[in-house]
Formats: C-alpha cells, structure tokens, sequence
C-alpha cells in the first residue's frame, strides 16, 4: 500500500509518489501552499512570495554558508543551475 509523502512540515502538504525533489527523501520546512510564517531568525513575517530579508542576503553569503544553511534547512527545492 502507498502512503502519502510528506512534502511540507509547514503545512502538512503531502504528494502522492516521488517527483525528483529533495521533498522525495525529507519533507521541506515551508512550502508555496504554507501560509505566511514568522521566521525564526528575524522574526520577520515570512511567505513563499515575500521572502524575509535572511533569504534577500544568500546573495552575499559565501558560497560554504549557503551550503551549510541548506543543509540544516531545505526551505526550496533547489534545481541545478542550467546554461541559458
Ligand atoms: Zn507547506
Ligand atoms: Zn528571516
């Protein structure tokens, strides 16, 4: 018998079978179908489309931060980067 994944410890969203994301192998903290939650960190009302400001710095992180945070929290699912 198939039971549900659980894709989302936010919101308790699960999908039916594995899709390829990292989802498959543990659920995400927040998904797009939570609704908006505070952020641990900055206390900040958080939501899929309105990132809080902690998510706005990745982009000065250095590159073994963003490593390490994803590693503790895989809020996204993450795809490689394609070439255009
Ligand atoms: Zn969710
Ligand atoms: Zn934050």
């Amino acid at each position: 018998m198939n039971r549900p994944i659980l894709a989302c410890k936010g919101c308790g969203a699960t999908k039916p079978e594995p899709d390829g994301t990292p989802t498959d192998l543990f659920p995400s903290e927040h998904c797009g179908e939570c609704p908006p939650w505070t952020c641990e960190d900055c206390r900040e009302t958080c939501s899929a489309t309105n990132l809080c400001s902690c998510w706005t710095r990745l982009d000065t992180l250095p590159l073994a931060d963003i490593k390490a945070l994803f590693a503790a929290d895989d809020t996204f699912n993450l795809r490689p980067v394609t070439e255009p």
